[in-house]
């Protein structure tokens, strides 16, 4: 913040403002995978061995399995969502108050729901 985009002040002058953000947010990814509410939403969003329900964005709730195949790669089809946003260019404080929230603005997403209200969050904080 006041630091001017590209100027290297962080970590012996070696990294960006950029750069050093990025490295506390994937800093406190890390602590969110030990955060209990994040495991307490796929818990009970639940159904059976490997398939979960959705919430849905914009559309009925519905049963997803937890991984899928895309291009011949298995990947990930679960994802906890803030409901309000965490956002990540504001004050630390505000980010980490967003991202360790409780259960009740968590939701369960599958990967095309989640793809959707990404992209609706990110045109939305663009005005
Ligand atoms: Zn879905």
């Amino acid at each position: 913040m006041g630091t001017a985009r590209g100027v290297k002040t962080r970590n012996n002058k070696q990294w960006t403002e950029a750069r050093y953000r990025g490295f506390i947010r994937s800093a406190l990814r890390g602590a969110w995978q030990r955060w209990g509410p994040n495991h307490e939403v796929k818990k009970t969003a639940r159904v059976e061995r490997g398939k979960y329900r959705c919430a849905g964005y914009n559309r009925r709730s519905h049963v997803v399995t937890a991984s899928i195949t895309v291009e011949g790669k298995r990947k990930n089809n679960i994802f906890t969502d803030h409901i309000v946003p965490v956002g990540g260019d504001g004050d630390w404080n505000e980010i980490i108050e967003n991202l360790f929230c409780e259960v009740d603005n968590l939701q369960l997403l599958c990967k095309s729901c989640h793809d959707v209200k990404t992209k609706d969050e990110r045109h939305d904080s663009r005005r």
